[in-house]
């Protein structure tokens, strides 16, 4: 049975074609030498056995990334 991958970015939607460089986010914890763990964005270049993992984000571009780093910034301010 064929596996059909296809990615759309998680911001605008749009589909991935094969030459295009795209991003990969997601979140982890870090932990500070003093206080609390918290979260943390990583953002790296398109990797093809990162994209398969569930909790990564695809990104098309730096606008993208850039839009979903800011509603993580806001999601995360407003937790303070
Ligand atoms: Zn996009």
């Amino acid at each position: 049975m064929a596996w059909t991958e296809s990615y759309h970015c998680d911001v605008c939607n749009s589909p991935r074609g094969d030459a295009e460089d795209w991003w990969l986010a997601w979140t982890d914890l870090t932990t500070p030498p003093e206080g609390t763990e918290q979260e943390s964005l990583r953002i790296t270049r398109w990797s093809h056995s990162l994209s398969h993992s569930a909790d990564v984000k695809h990104l098309c571009g730096a606008r993208c990334a850039q839009t979903f780093m800011d509603r993580w910034m806001l999601s995360e301010g407003a937790r303070r």
